[in-house]
């Protein structure tokens, strides 16, 4: 994972004299410092910015540097912002509006003129504030004080969802040949997608991966078998299963990391020279950060990457995921998640285990390996990016997991089991109205207010099913978005 960091830009101007702006700088330098400490990526103090100069400069140089990930702007004083035009309107990186106070209290005996001067953010974030409107600036404005556990988590947060948005940039897909048949929902405009998310999706062929499984060694293969066997219980004896996939893994590494890769898709109907369905090979590369669709979807393979990354320590508990079955005895509603093999087991309750069984379903001429477990328990999302012709909608519903309430022992392949919200049906009702997907991305650590700050950085309409959706409202703002999605 690449080391990001953020900019800290705290406004001000020249009326105030130069010891109020040392005191601002000496300040906003302690809190930067001591955020550091608490954010998941530094908090750089950049500026006291007093000119239309100085903000347009940092916003340049935010701008052409990798390692920034956004700004995060606020007031200390007032801040005129004329001065601001020029650099927001430059500004091609996240932008987070911290509406917070040096200090915690209003100090009864010490406040007076001076003190007001100097302690201005009331005023100062609202002038800020109206020129963010005034531009419609996509921007996230948090308010709170700053050394407040709740602001450190929504601060957190928006950070994370930040990293998500450079991720998103520089996403390179790797399809390992094309769509599953007749598909409609994983197709998508691949050059609006680039337009819009920065991914570059492309094709390699099936041959071109046999042809680099041809190349790896038995010692490459016996290296991984071992870590196989280190991070997962083996229940099956059938090695020469879990070699191949080893090897298969290995090959599709290789090939992914020589092009910058970090998501890939592959399709059941399309293995010509392969002996087996990647099951465990993909699923340990899931593991390892790499996003992953099946039957060529590579718009959940992207997305799968970018909410891993979002995630705890930059690669956490999110993996591909597609609705296959209910149960709907009233009381304890649940839908079954699983794939034909390819859950990842970051979303894993215990230790997964190695299998084999026969795949029915595409080319397999031998038994494919995969691992084998049941989902944790716990709040989540499940996340779905649809390409709806001019433009692209995600769809985000809030989860709730539970331990799956049957051992299934005959079902051969890893299992999640949540009921969605408000409640099974209405959530079914409202993600079929919305059009959302049978793939998914399920996360147990990226929330909805995430996703809609990575929607609203990448200017993408958001649609957030939850605790408070109703049919009839989600409909009327169906309605409303299609419209002004026409217009934008
Ligand atoms: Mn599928």
């Amino acid at each position: 994972m690449k080391q990001y960091e953020f900019w800290f830009v705290v406004g001000s101007q020249f009326l105030y004299g130069p010891e109020v702006l040392e005191t601002v700088e000496v300040r906003a330098r302690e809190m930067a410092a001591e955020l550091s400490k608490v954010l998941p990526y530094p908090l750089v103090y950049k500026v006291t910015a007093k000119t239309n100069k100085e903000i347009t400069d940092v916003v340049k140089e935010a701008n052409y540097r990798d390692e920034c990930a956004g700004i995060v702007t606020w007031c200390h004083t007032f801040s005129p912002s004329k001065m601001w035009i020029n650099g927001l309107a430059a500004l091609q990186k996240p932008w987070l509006h911290f509406a917070t106070q040096y200090n915690k209290e209003i100090p009864n005996d010490e406040i007076d003129m001076d003190f007001m001067n100097l302690n201005q953010a009331a005023h100062g974030d609202r002038e800020h504030g109206f020129i963010g409107a005034r531009l419609r600036m996509p921007r996230k404005v948090i308010a709170g004080y700053w050394q407040d556990e709740k602001v450190h988590k929504r601060l957190s947060d928006w950070m994370k969802a930040a990293v998500g948005v450079a991720v998103s940039k520089q996403m390179k897909v790797m399809r390992f040949g094309d769509n599953m048949r007749e598909v409609a929902v994983t197709e998508g405009d691949k050059v609006e997608v680039q337009t819009k998310l920065g991914w570059q999706v492309n094709t390699w062929a099936v041959g071109d991966l046999v042809k680099e499984m041809n190349a790896v060694t038995d010692e490459e293969v016996d290296a991984l078998y071992k870590e196989y066997l280190a991070s997962y219980d083996l229940n099956t004896d059938n090695t020469p299963a879990i070699r191949y996939q080893a090897k298969e893994e290995i090959a599709m590494k290789k090939m992914l990391d020589r092009e910058g890769c970090r998501a890939f898709t592959n399709t059941f109907q399309d293995l010509y020279g392969m002996e087996q369905l990647p099951g465990l090979a993909s699923q340990h590369l899931m593991a390892q950060g790499y996003g992953y669709g099946g039957e060529g979807d590579w718009k959940v393979s992207a997305m799968t990457a970018i909410l891993k990354a979002m995630g705890e320590g930059g690669n956490g508990s999110s993996g591909f995921m597609e609705d296959y079955t209910y149960h709907l005895v009233e009381g304890q509603e649940y839908s079954l998640g699983a794939h034909m093999l390819e859950v990842c087991p970051s979303l894993a309750a215990d230790k997964p285990r190695i299998e084999t069984h026969h795949l029915g379903i595409g080319m397999n001429e031998k038994d494919p390996a995969r691992l084998v477990f049941e989902g944790k328990a716990g709040r989540g999302i499940v996340v779905s990016l649809i390409d709806m012709g001019g433009r692209l909608r995600l769809i985000v519903q809030d989860i709730e997991a539970v331990k799956p309430i049957m051992p299934m022992p005959n079902l051969p392949v890893a299992r999640v089991m949540w009921r969605a919200l408000p409640d099974l049906t209405t959530g079914v009702e409202c993600w079929i109205t919305a059009g959302g997907a049978h793939h998914t991305v399920l996360s147990y650590d990226v929330t909805a207010e995430q996703m809609r700050d990575w929607a609203r950085m990448m200017d993408i309409e958001f649609v957030h099913i939850g605790a408070d959706t109703t049919p009839e409202k989600l409909e009327e703002e169906l309605l409303v978005k299609d419209l002004v999605w026409k217009l934008k």
